[in-house]
């Protein structure tokens, strides 16, 4: 769903817009499918979606879903192939995720220099990306690529808040926005795997 959201300072943050078309790139005129809502005399800073290129990996006859499928030591489905990074589909908090974020990367490509000198480097981060803008810190910590519950706890309009994504119960990731701490607290639970504390924070 699109959705814009403004700031004190004139910035607009629009998430889910479909860019119809940008023309005369020396003024930056877009256009966008919020009727209306753009001034064609705005700077356009325009961040678009990626997808993993698996193409090579299919080709080679790896197993892929939605990203190249890895164990734990981030070995392919032929044990002689490693993949890390944003290709790289592995196993977290009992199924396969895949995370875009530049220092997950590089530990998973430390965990796999270590497999291939058969030696382990266990890696239990739990996955966590932040974003800042302008005065508006958001954190979020774990992974509910499903989720059938949010708990908001806060101000969501004061931006100071921690939300909860819940699946059957159980806290799958937790958004903290100008919380760090509390995104802290979070990260350090999923890792005790400490469901009564992740509760407790939302509470
Ligand atoms: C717009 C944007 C903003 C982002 N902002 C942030 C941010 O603020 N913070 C953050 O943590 N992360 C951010 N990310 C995500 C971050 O960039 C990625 O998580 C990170 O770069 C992943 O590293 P990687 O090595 O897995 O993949 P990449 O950095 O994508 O490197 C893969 C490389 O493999 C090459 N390649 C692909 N196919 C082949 C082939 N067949 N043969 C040879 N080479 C090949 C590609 O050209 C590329 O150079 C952002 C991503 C995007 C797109």
């Amino acid at each position: 769903m699109p959705a814009l959201f403004a700031f004190a300072s004139g910035l607009v943050f629009g998430i889910g817009l479909l860019v119809c078309g940008l023309a005369n790139p020396a003024k930056v005129l877009a256009f966008l499918d919020v009727a209306g809502a753009w001034d064609p005399s705005l700077l356009v800073v325009m961040g678009v979606g990626v997808r993993p290129r698996t193409d090579l990996a299919e080709a080679a006859g790896l197993k892929v879903d939605r990203g190249i499928l890895v164990d734990e030591r981030f070995r392919a489905s032929n044990d002689r192939i490693y993949a890390v990074g944003d290709v790289a589909r592995f196993p977290w908090g009992g199924e396969n995720v895949r995370i875009e974020h530049f220092s997950v990367a590089e530990r998973q490509g430390r965990a796999a220099a270590f497999a291939m000198l058969k030696r382990a480097l266990e890696i239990r981060d739990v996955p966590f990306f932040w974003s800042a803008h302008h005065d508006v810190t958001i954190s979020y910590v774990g992974h509910a690529e499903r989720f059938d519950e949010v708990v908001v706890k806060g101000d969501l309009d004061a931006r100071d808040a921690v939300i909860g994504y819940l699946e059957g119960g159980r806290v799958r990731a937790i958004a903290t926005i100008n919380r760090d701490a509390t995104s802290l607290r979070a990260e350090h639970a999923f890792e005790d795997e400490d469901q009564t504390t992740l509760r407790s924070l939302l509470a």
